[in-house]
């Protein structure tokens, strides 16, 4: 009876987003702050504002865009568990039965504690950034030392609590958002067939954002040279079976081409900032100040869009294809690990 329940209240909610009542999938990067600094992330830049609001102000803000339509929730940063009122967000979030996704780098604002307490809020899927299992590997890419076993730590820890192992039932699902480049690109097949094996699901994401973007850094560039490489991961990737998300847009990303698809950014989906303003994604600017009127942002988002050379983000490439395909309704709450 729930089964059925979830399955209608998520083809209703994909009917509102269908209908343009609002966006399927809301993006809550709820700090810009950081434990660990990313160095993609700094490369890329984010297009929102430092400022952050109060938890009562945030609570409020969140409350306003859970719309009908919103199925699921992703929440990050930053660095999400900076905030302490994560767990009341996800649980606000959770409620109707959405989908809630956390995000994260695995950081030491990570403990396990933490982590227990967003999956006793109800998220379905706890998602930790993963490059390698090679310390220097992992670590080259950022500034905080030790991140590679804190992450994994995180990730492991994170996979005993919802109930891999337990013979409790299972509380939600947890994934590694692997950001794959040159210096990950051999390991790849091993790493991802390690994941899996250890109860995790894995989901990629070229590291080369935006079509044209410089190098990310020495060495994680992927270029014409290397596409021998890239062909001969990904084949041996495909081997693993569908336990993989989103490989063939990531091959595609590394292969150098514009990764360019329709792309619904702040219709199908919406990015609610810290300070309580809108993005249309997480790689473009805002218009502009809170509160703008709902027509003159979507109107916005609609030519950034269209003038947007294209990413490699995989969500929301794929939030944009299911909200344009009926056929596609009763999944539409499940999107992956977050781009
Ligand atoms: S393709 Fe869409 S989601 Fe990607 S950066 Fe451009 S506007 Fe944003």
């Amino acid at each position: 009876m729930g089964g059925a329940l979830s399955v209608a209240t998520h083809a209703l909610r994909y009917l509102a987003a269908r209908l343009g009542r609002g966006p399927h999938f809301l993006y809550v990067p709820v700090t810009a702050r950081e434990d660990c600094e990313y160095l993609p992330d700094h490369h890329t830049g984010r297009p929102w504002a430092t400022a952050e609001r109060s938890p009562a102000e945030a609570a409020e803000s969140l409350e306003q865009h859970l719309r009908p339509s919103v199925a699921t929730v992703m929440f990050g940063g930053g660095e999400p568990f900076l905030r302490p009122d994560l767990p009341a967000q996800c649980r606000r979030a959770a409620r109707g039965g959405r989908t809630v996704i956390v995000k994260t780098f695995g950081g030491p604002s990570v403990s396990a504690a933490a982590v227990r307490e967003v999956f006793d809020a109800g998220i379905s899927l706890f998602s930790v950034l993963i490059l390698s299992r090679d310390h220097e590997t992992h670590n080259s890419l950022f500034a905080r030392p030790g991140m590679c076993r804190r992450a994994f730590d995180t990730l492991l820890r994170a996979r005993d609590i919802c109930g891999h192992h337990a013979l409790t039932p299972r509380r939600g699902r947890v994934g590694a958002l692997v950001d794959v480049g040159g210096r990950n690109l051999d390991e790849l097949p091993d790493l991802a067939a390690w994941l899996l094996r250890e109860g995790v699901g894995v989901s990629l994401r070229a590291m080369r954002r935006f079509a044209g973007a410089a190098p990310v850094a020495p060495g994680w560039r992927v270029g014409v040279e290397d596409q021998a490489r890239v062909e001969r991961a990904f084949s041996r990737l495909a081997r693993l079976g569908r336990g993989v998300k989103y490989a063939d847009h990531a091959r595609r990303g590394l292969a150098g081409g514009a990764p360019r698809w329709p792309c619904d950014a702040g219709r199908a989906y919406l990015v609610l900032t810290p300070d309580g303003s809108l993005c249309p994604c997480p790689y473009q600017p805002g218009p502009g100040g809170n509160g703008v009127a709902r027509a003159a942002f979507a109107e916005y988002a609609r030519r950034v869009a269209a003038e947007c050379p294209g990413c490699t983000a995989p969500c929301w490439r794929e939030v944009s294809a299911r909200v344009r395909r009926p056929d596609r309704a009763p999944q539409a709450a499940s999107a992956g690990n977050g781009p």
